[in-house]
């Protein structure tokens, strides 16, 4: 089981590094980030001593569970699940450096309000529903640019990027005009210049689909059952409001 995981994160790397090379990038301007979601924390730690620290929870509860069992490995937290306003203080608490999943303006001032009292700061990417599936969590594309202007105005939330799940879809031209439609955001807003927005990260691609958003410029890949296994859970436990 353990050897998987060392085997299954090379393989992850190799293809990284080749496609890195078909799209002419650096392998060093893509991370990979661990998508731990249901994975027992005794396997996140083989996973960790690969040198690969860069993990993240969909759900609050998850990342309490296994923070006692994690916090002597050295690794980065960050959060791409949905986020419900009464978990936030719960989640500051655990030593998470970036909420990927910020999409919408209640949660944004209700952290700001909350790392305001707590003195802090977190750095946090746009989720963009890129899709436009119901299902799947994000701002609409459309409101994406507004959104971002009005988080700007809190000091205490850092945005970095943008982040989205592509379509589920076996069609690559689909699932690619995704990836391109966020790269496209991307460009939008970089030309606008908003003060307190950085736009260096784009967290797009996953274990089906990660070749085709690096060609299309992501920063960080999102990589669970390609590593860890299939999960029993439907993903739309993760990603659906009703059953999250
Ligand atoms: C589970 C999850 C991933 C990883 O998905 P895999 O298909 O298992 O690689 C990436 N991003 C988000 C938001 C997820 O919930």
């Amino acid at each position: 089981m353990n050897e998987e995981i060392l085997q299954n994160i090379a393989l992850i790397q190799e293809r990284i590094n080749n496609a890195c090379k078909e799209s002419n990038r650096n392998p060093n301007e893509v991370k990979l980030l661990l998508a731990t979601k249901t994975v027992p924390a005794e396997r996140i730690k083989m996973a960790l001593q690969t040198g690969h620290t860069l993990i993240a929870e969909n759900k609050v509860q998850e990342l309490k569970e296994k923070y006692e069992a994690l916090k002597e490995i050295p690794h980065t937290n960050h959060f791409i699940g949905h986020l419900q306003t009464n978990k936030i203080k719960d989640l500051l608490r655990h030593n998470v450096t970036c909420i990927q999943s910020l999409d919408r303006l209640d949660l944004a001032e209700k952290l700001h309000q909350r790392l305001q009292f707590e003195n802090k700061t977190i750095e946090v990417l746009i989720q963009v529903n890129t899709s436009f599936e119901e299902s799947k969590f994000g701002t609409n594309p459309d409101n994406a640019i507004e959104l971002i202007k009005q988080v700007a105005k809190f000091d205490t939330l850092k945005i970095k990027g943008l982040m989205t799940i592509g379509l589920f879809s076996a069609e690559t031209e689909k699932v690619r005009k995704c990836f391109r439609l966020l790269k496209d955001i991307q460009q939008q807003i970089i030309a606008l210049n908003i003060p307190n927005v950085e736009m260096q990260e784009l967290s797009m691609g996953m274990s089906g689909d990660m070749e085709t958003a690096i060609s299309e410029g992501a920063t960080i890949v999102r990589v669970g059952s390609a590593i860890f296994g299939q999960r029993i859970y439907p993903d739309s436990y993760y990603w659906n409001e009703n059953l999250g």
